[in-house]
Formats: structure tokens, sequence, C-alpha cells
């Protein structure tokens, strides 16, 4: 329901908890957050508010790193358990996922993956996109292309956010039917579902349009369609008061 990524040097889990505040009012059933460090990902998700994850942060720090994203969820596909929270890993726990939407053909995805080897550990549509992404990034060693091949593949409404431990300073996205902002700072980048998870730090903004892809760095970000043809991106000012 709500999403957040971050890139930059600030804490990229204490940018991404906060943006998730800021989107509390949208309703959620479950929460959590992934960051890049130390060369590894680490992850935490708990069904229930925001204070179940806090708690279980409190009890499980995770590394602190520049790189992260979170999401809020309201299920469609799989009950309000830790399991079916987002973000989603693929097997090895190098890549993370979070998806707003629904993917309408998942369940011809995890049967195709399951015949490769792959073993799903929630109920969701959202987890075969980490899987995919991961089988794309080994081919092709980069995140954006990666995502740009999977998007290709799924049907339905989709916001994604996506780190991998082996890009460590990019965050990627992408959207269709379901909206995704970015944010474009000093040195640093958001994506969001919403303007209000990252006014706070920046009001310089890019929507992004239907059937695109954009890959965040500190120092700037890209923007394609599916096929990869560069997009025109169309900034603005937000000048809604927070
Ligand atoms: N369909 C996904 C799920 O049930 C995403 C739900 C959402 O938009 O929060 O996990």
């Amino acid at each position: 329901c709500g999403i957040v990524g971050y890139v930059g040097g600030q804490s990229a889990l204490d940018v991404v908890l906060a943006g998730l505040k800021r989107l509390e009012y949208r309703g959620y059933d479950s929460a959590g957050v992934a960051v890049l460090a130390d060369g590894g990902l680490a992850a935490a998700k708990k069904a229930g508010k925001l204070g179940n994850l806090e708690k279980e942060l409190a009890d499980r720090p995770l590394p602190t790193g520049g790189t992260g994203i979170g999401h809020t969820r309201w299920a469609t596909h799989g009950g309000p358990t830790d399991a079916n929270a987002h973000p989603h890993l693929d097997n090895a726990g190098r890549v993370s996922v979070v998806h707003n939407g629904i993917i309408e053909n998942f369940a011809a995805l995890r049967a195709e993956l399951a015949e490769r080897g792959h073993e799903l550990a929630s109920e969701t549509d959202t987890e075969v996109v980490a899987h995919l992404l991961a089988e794309s990034f080994s081919s092709c060693g980069d995140l954006a292309e990666a995502m740009r091949q999977v998007c290709r593949r799924l049907e339905g409404a989709f916001t994604l956010v996506a780190v991998h431990a082996d890009a460590p300073d990019v965050v990627v996205g992408a959207r269709r039917n379901s909206p995704l902002v970015v944010g474009v700072g000093e040195e640093e980048a958001f994506l969001a579902s919403d303007v209000a998870a990252f006014i706070a730090h920046t009001r310089e903004a890019i929507e992004l349009g239907q059937d695109q892809v954009v890959e965040a760095r500190r120092d700037g970000v890209t923007v394609t369609d599916f096929e990869g043809a560069p997009a025109e991106v169309r900034p603005y000012h937000v000048d809604w008061d927070a």
C-alpha cells in the first residue's frame, strides 16, 4: 500500500521508516524494510502496525547502510502474516522487492519458477518478482535492465521498488496502473508511492509515466520505458505544505 526507497548519505533505514510513517494514513496490515550494508542485504518484516516492526528492529537491529526500501502492505493475495509481508527476497537473499498492486499472472509465474527449482516462501503474488529479478540480474548484471525484463513478463497493476546486494548504490522502480514518484535531492534520491514520503527531504519530484522503469543513484536518476528506450522526464516542484 505504501512504498519508500532511498539511496544516499543518510541511514536508509531511518529515512524509509520516517517515510512509511508519513504514508500510514493510507491504512495497512503489515510492514517491512530491507537495507544494503557490508556487501549483503538485511531485511525485517512484521504483521501489524509499524510499532511491531520497530520492536523487531530494536530486538534484532539491522546494519546501517545508505540504500534501502520499505513497505506497508494491504494484503490482496495471502493473509496478513510475517511471511507474506514485504519485502520479498530471492532464495539467495541477494535481491529484495516491495510491491503495490496485483500481479494477475502470478500463478503461471510461480509454477514456472517452481519448475526451475525456486522455493517460494509466501502466498503472495509479489514474491515471483524477487525470484525473476534474481534470474535476470544474474544473466545481465544490471538491475534496471533486469527490472525491464521482468516487467515485460508481468500482467496487472504494479508499483515495484527493488534493491540488489550486488548493485549496492542503486534503487530501481517500475510502474503500471499504480503510481510511483521520484524525489531528487542533493546526492540522494527517493522512490515512493506518494510524495508525502519524501517532502521532508526534497521538493524536486519526477512522476513516473505508465510502463516506465527508473534507476536511482546518489548522483541522479535515469528513466526508460520497459524496452529500455530513454523516457522524457517531467520534473516538478512540490509546493504544498507537509
Ligand atoms: N498484492 C500484494 C500482496 O498482497 C501487494 C498488496 C499491496 O498493494 O499492499 O502482497
